[in-house]
């Protein structure tokens, strides 16, 4: 039994078997920034055992206020290249694989396909709606996420089940939504909905009980509150639907 992960195999929910069934999965995390720092670090520190970080940016002063992955070492660096190398070092058993690519709609179906399971983490509309469309065409399950300021939701796709755009059918063009950058967001914010995430990935993973399926759950940090909404499947959802 490996040391390191003597505080999960304890739990009967994971085991030796769920352990080693962390080890064969293989995460697809797009966006290593806010929401990516903390499901990165704790996908990887649980022993996920292939970790695949989709980012095409390079750090700046004004990320470090909540990427946690990087350091004022790491100013001007690439994103995927220094998650990998800082992944490793918290965990030298996992795989990572840096993927620095903006996913598009040509690239990225291929690049879902190697993976279990996707976890979204971009900061912007039309990265969502297309990691969405994408899952929903491979039948791989998405944790998806989104913050601001001191706010979050997040959700869960498994096929059969409400995608993302059964809930937000529209995706308003860029431009005609305030960006993280003039919203603001507050670090631990994303760290709250990033952790939500990370949970989710490994249930889903683990097939344990009850995934967050046809349900999103919304966070409001300045009053405290979690609300968990039912939603339906769309039969006319333009990703999903069956009309
Ligand atoms: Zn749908």
């Amino acid at each position: 039994m490996d040391e390191r992960y003597e505080r999960q195999i304890v739990m009967p929910e994971i085991g030796a078997a769920g352990q080693a069934q962390l080890r064969r999965s293989r995460v697809l995390v797009v966006g290593a920034g806010g929401l990516g720092s903390p499901v990165l670090l704790y996908l990887a520190a649980a022993g996920v055992g292939t970790l695949g970080i989709a980012d095409n940016d390079q750090v700046s002063p004004s990320n470090l206020n909540r990427q946690i992955l990087y350091g004022v070492r790491d100013v001007g660096r690439s994103k995927a290249l220094t998650a990998v190398q800082r992944l490793r070092a918290l965990n030298p058993e996992v795989k990572a694989i840096p993927h620095e690519v903006f996913v598009l709609r040509d690239n990225g179906l291929a690049l879902v396909q190697q993976y279990d399971l996707v976890v979204e983490a971009s900061d912007n509309l039309e990265t969502k709606a297309l990691m969405n469309e994408l899952c929903v065409r491979a039948g791989v399950p998405l944790v998806w996420g989104a913050v601001s300021r001191f706010e979050g939701q997040m959700g869960a796709y498994l096929p059969g089940h409400a995608c993302r755009s059964c809930v937000f059918p529209h995706t308003p063009a860029p431009g005609t939504y305030p960006t993280p950058a003039e919203l603001g967001v507050l670090g631990a914010s994303a760290g709250v909905i990033g952790a939500l995430q990370a949970v989710e990935a490994v249930k889903i993973l683990l097939r344990l009980d009850k995934p967050l399926v046809d349900k999103i759950v919304l966070w409001e940090g300045l009053w405290t509150s979690f609300e968990v909404v039912t939603v339906e499947r769309n039969p006319q959802c333009p990703v999903c639907g069956t009309v």
